[in-house]
């Protein structure tokens, strides 16, 4: 059996329910052709679908209390004043550092016979990094150090 794809009440089903009509006693013969037919029982359920859903989005919006709105203006206003305040420090700083690292690499370069030999003063310019390394982590030393690099026991 084939179900018709209209029904010329599906208009009027539709208009008591955006209306709100729907539950008055008005639209009882409405209700009661809907429970025989199949397409206007479709168009139904959707329009009270779609009631539900305008009824849902139109509710009240969740607009958080003033005085948080308030209390987060502040605070945001009071960081960016920190921003704004602080920022010419931040640039100093870092010309400063910029500056005495340059200032540092041209010291060493200009002067660098000078620090060669006052390296190879110490002990550890001397010995070279692998001799001063292997000297430092020496199980005389440090017991235990460097055993698990060496294949025998060490320990004495
Ligand atoms: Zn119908």
């Amino acid at each position: 059996m084939k179900s018709p794809a209209h029904c010329e009440n599906e208009q009027a089903v539709l208009v008591a329910v955006q209306s709100g009509d729907w539950a008055m006693p008005a639209a009882e013969p409405l209700r009661a052709h809907v429970a025989d037919c199949a397409v206007c029982a479709e168009v139904l359920l959707v329009a009270q679908y779609f009631a539900r859903e305008r009824d849902a989005a139109a509710g009240e919006p969740h607009v958080p209390a003033a005085g948080l709105i308030w209390w987060k203006a502040q605070l945001r206003a009071r960081r960016e004043a920190v921003e704004r305040a602080t920022r010419p420090i931040a640039i100093a700083q870092a010309v400063t550092f910029t500056w005495v690292v340059l200032s540092l690499i041209g010291l060493l370069v200009w002067q660098w016979s000078a620090v060669a030999r006052w390296l190879s003063e110490s002990g550890t310019f001397r010995l070279g990094l692998r001799q001063w390394v292997t000297d430092s982590l020496s199980h005389r030393r440090y017991p235990g150090a460097i055993c698990w690099l060496r294949p025998a026991p060490c320990y004495s």
